[in-house]
């Protein structure tokens, strides 16, 4: 059985008689409100399902429903038998006019059989009309591949549904307060995120919970050892801070700390940095906060001195505000560079240091802002030099409630996102990440 695989938003056109599974179909791979069905309409006008007066009056409303559902680009399904060659057409009409695409499916479910499910239905369709749908069926079923459609299936298989772009997804884990076993909350998250596709898991580097993700006192683990677990139960993702604060530890610690994750996870790190914005939990545990512009030229300093970390032999650096010896690790990381992200998306500073130093710059906020930013970014790469192409573009955002998420996301990626890094309101239980895996799909090419 092959898989249906259309577009979103799209049209989808259900072609078979009475009983051949298109609703059984429509239940098990859409949302009730995606699908517009006769009978259901029917049941709403008139008596029952298949009270034929009501037909007329349920078509009206059908086509209606269909009609309002395109003009909002949403993705629709016509539960009907769709047998009436004019019938199909005006749908075709629809979708096109709303510059959605069309598809049909077709159900070549054997007569035998749709007329013993027909039997033992509550309100079966009487016999003779049914013979006539079976005919009507052997008519259309070829004639489907000429109509015009933007795909046709001659079988109904698992539905797929596919945006225009691709897209890849992180989850971000910001807070830690799970019922029970931390570990085993945390190793099964993870483990269900590898297996719903996302490609890497990021943690925030704070060391109290911080107000934007909620209260001082509600469990936040600390990063790097979190990474190093992380590592352990996890076998493909990327693993990463986003961000490190790089007032938090000596700069030299810092890129032995990556460099240890990046060798325990067989070269999965990512280094995230960032200039650390939060002076309470700098107050708290004693640490240093400098004002911005000497926390800037740390952040540049940690931009240099870790690369040197990372390669061979103990070069001395000496930096605007770090001094190091010997900027030696073994092991060395795995990966031949491990990519360093900068988090921020501010225009003077942050992002001339994405264009000079950085593999991926991570933003936030709707399209029109990341279509902003990436703007002023790209001028930034003209101006030291650099290929745009080559800084990767991660968005940082919370899973939206709506029923369909994946538009949003699509304009993320059609103003150039590449990675959408999603969590959650509350800490998400691993069904939670499995039925993310479905806006994952979408996005997979
Ligand atoms: P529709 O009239 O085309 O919408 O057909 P339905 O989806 O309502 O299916 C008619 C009957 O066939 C229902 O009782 C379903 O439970 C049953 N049915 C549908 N698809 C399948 C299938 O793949 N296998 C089996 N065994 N029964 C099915
Ligand atoms: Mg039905």
């Amino acid at each position: 059985m092959t898989d249906v695989t259309v577009p979103t938003p799209c049209l989808v056109v259900l072609v078979g008689v009475s009983g051949s599974g298109k609703s059984t179909w429509a239940a098990d791979n859409c949302a009730p409100g995606e699908v517009v069905s006769s009978d259901a309409l029917r049941e709403q006008v008139g008596q029952s399902a298949v009270d034929q007066k009501a037909s007329v009056d349920a078509f009206a409303v059908l086509e209606d429903i269909v009609q309002r559902r395109l003009a909002r680009r949403l993705f629709t399904v016509i539960d009907a038998t769709s047998l009436e060659d004019e019938s199909r057409a005006r749908y075709r009409e629809y979708a096109r006019a709303a510059g959605v695409p069309c598809v049909a499916v077709a159900f070549p479910t054997d007569a035998a059989t749709c007329k013993s499910r027909n039997r033992t239905r509550a309100f079966p369709v009487p016999g003779p009309v049914l013979t006539k749908q079976l005919k009507e069926f052997d008519r259309v079923h070829p004639l489907l591949a000429t109509e015009g459609y933007d795909a046709v299936f001659a079988e109904p298989g698992p539905l797929l549904r596919r945006a225009d772009t691709r897209l890849r997804f992180g989850l971000q884990l910001p807070r830690h307060g799970w019922e029970g076993s931390t570990a085993s909350a945390l190793r099964d998250v993870a483990v269900a995120a590898e297996e719903a596709g996302f490609d890497s898991l990021w943690l925030m580097d704070h060391f109290i919970q911080i107000p934007q993700a909620g209260r001082e006192w509600e469990d936040l683990l600390e990063c790097y050892t979190t990474l190093g677990y992380l590592a352990g139960v996890t076998s493909r993702v990327r693993l990463g801070a986003l961000v490190t604060g790089v007032t938090y530890r000596n700069v030299a610690l810092l890129g032995k700390m990556i460099a240890t994750l990046d060798v325990v996870s067989d070269g999965r790190a990512v280094a995230g940095l960032g200039a650390a914005w939060y002076e309470r939990e700098h107050t708290a545990y004693g640490f240093t906060f400098p004002p911005l512009r000497e926390r800037y030229a740390l952040l540049e300093d940690a931009l240099e001195l870790l690369p040197l970390m990372w390669g061979k032999g103990s070069p001395a650096f000496k930096g605007r505000v770090v001094e190091v010896p010997e900027a030696m690790c073994y092991p060395r990381p795995v990966q031949e560079r491990v990519p360093i992200l900068i988090g921020g998306s501010g225009e003077k500073k942050t992002l001339r240091l994405v264009a000079q130093y950085a593999d991926a710059c991570n933003l936030f906020g709707d399209a029109k802002t990341v279509a902003r930013k990436l703007a002023v970014l790209h001028a930034h790469c003209v101006d030291v030099g650099r290929d745009p192409s080559l800084v990767e573009v991660t968005h940082l955002g919370t899973v939206s409630s709506d029923a369909d998420p994946i538009p949003a996301y699509a304009q993320l990626a059609e103003v150039g996102v590449q990675t959408a890094i999603v969590n959650f309101r509350r800490e998400p239980a691993p069904a939670d990440v499995t039925s993310f895996g479905a806006v994952i799909s979408g996005f997979a090419h």
